[in-house]
């Protein structure tokens, strides 16, 4: 058998081919496959499809870029007008005061860059010791090697030998601030680098913050002086109803990693955010400023920057952030709604993004694949959880459609299970 030269490298080859589904264009909230079905995009794709596909004003903006400056390095003296002006914007409206921002190209990249920052930022003031990152169980933070090195799925840890990629990492309990006490009593501050989280953790299953936890994890921060990172992969640009969950959630972060949303996914873009306090060494001490030396080749891309800039302007425009509040109340009171289903353990909210944990008695591998055969593209994530996280751009309606789509798969396994009862 031939075997396909694309090696998705996020997928168990052996199980997916022959099955794939090849997506070939897209409208709004709706994808089209080679096979001509029409699949509702309930995940947003990753997370990111935030103002919807196919939008023609994205593509003139691409276009008008290329044509005016395809791209040039950010690197030494070089700048372009589009990184300048994103950045300006995004500093603008950042729940930091007087950011300054590095631009990457993905989420990844932008760990690594804020992981490298936390470290270089304390050698640079002398407390050399300070290495240590400390994320949470569940938590995922992209699969270059820093974020796989401080990843809390473990199965993203498997493989490499007993030690991390990148040394010098500690997970703690996803609710548990006691276990960041506990962590900072045996390894001492002065070793302890940053602490790393997702306002709300996605691909881990959905998990809002509990009450009070952040406040005590800040505190712990502040007290051991901790530099605090908030990933707004998933959340930042209006995913939990405001532009930043940092503020919805009142964090004080002294840095933002942020990507997907920041394009709605039509430039592959991400970057970090950085508050005074860490920038203000690599700036304000004349000779004595160290140079970050963090760079890749698309940092500062000036047509992904323009593709920002646009998406940002369109969010602002249609009011799509306050929209995505609203669809979360929609989501909120449809997963109520399953909640009561035998087959289903909890929900969850935190945004516009939800998960359906289910109970042992059905998979959300099998369901993601039925519902899709509905024509309603779900996604399984870790704790037998069901992501819901469409586009803001979808309508109260299709919400409904789509937790209608899962229940009726729930219904129907619940009917086979029964009968398989009844007739053993
Ligand atoms: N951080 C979080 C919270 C994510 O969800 C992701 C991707 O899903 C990443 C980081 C990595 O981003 P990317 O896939 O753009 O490298």
């Amino acid at each position: 058998m031939t075997t396909p030269a694309l090696w998705s490298a996020q997928a168990h080859m052996p199980s997916v081919i022959g099955r794939q589904i090849n997506v070939v264009s897209a409208e709004g909230a709706y994808l089209t496959t080679d096979t001509g079905a029409r699949l509702f995009d309930g995940t947003a794709s990753l997370w990111y499809a935030n103002i919807g596909h196919g939008r023609e004003e994205m593509a003139q903006v691409a276009y008008e870029q290329m044509k005016t400056l395809e791209v040039y390095h950010v690197f030494g003296r070089y700048t372009n007008n589009r990184a300048i002006e994103l950045s300006e914007k995004l500093v603008s409206i950042a729940p930091i005061d007087d950011a300054k921002v590095i631009l990457n190209s993905g989420g990844s990249d932008s760990i690594d860059a804020a992981l490298k920052l936390a470290r270089r930022y304390w050698n640079h003031v002398g407390r050399t010791d300070k290495k240590v990152i400390v994320s949470r169980e569940g938590s995922y933070h992209g699969l270059h090697a820093y974020g796989t090195s401080i990843a809390g799925l473990d199965f993203n840890r498997e493989g490499y030998g007993t030690d991390s990629l990148v040394a010098g990492t500690e997970r703690v309990g996803m609710h548990d601030a006691a276990a960041f006490a506990a962590t900072i009593e045996r390894l001492g501050a002065e070793s302890i680098a940053a602490y790393i989280a997702e306002p709300v953790m996605g691909t881990g299953g959905v998990h809002p913050p509990q009450e009070g936890y952040f406040e005590e994890i800040q505190r712990l921060c502040r007290e051991n002086d901790i530099l605090f990172i908030a990933d707004e992969v998933i959340t930042g640009f209006g995913r939990t109803g405001e532009m930043f969950a940092s503020s919805r959630y009142k964090l004080q972060p002294d840095i933002i990693v942020f990507a997907k949303g920041v394009t709605s996914g039509y430039g592959a873009l991400g970057g970090t955010l950085v508050a005074p306090r860490v920038w203000h060494p690599f700036f304000e001490q004349g000779a004595d400023s160290p140079i970050y030396r963090h760079g890749t080749t698309y940092s500062g891309h000036p047509v992904t920057a323009a593709l920002a800039l646009k998406n940002l302007e369109i969010l602002e425009r249609e009011g799509l952030v306050a929209r995505s509040a609203e669809l979360e109340r929609v989501l909120a009171r449809e997963l109520k709604a399953i909640e009561s289903h035998d087959f289903v353990t909890s929900t969850r909210v935190g945004g516009f993004l939800g998960g359906i944990e289910l109970s042992s008695d059905v998979s959300a591998e099998f369901v993601t694949d039925q519902a899709i055969e509905q024509g309603f593209i779900t996604r399984p994530l870790r704790g037998n959880t069901v992501q819901i996280s469409p586009p803001f751009i979808t309508t109260d309606q299709e919400v409904r459609d789509l937790v209608g789509a899962v229940r009726r798969v729930l219904d129907a396994a619940k009917a086979k299970a029964s009968k398989a009862t009844a007739t053993a």
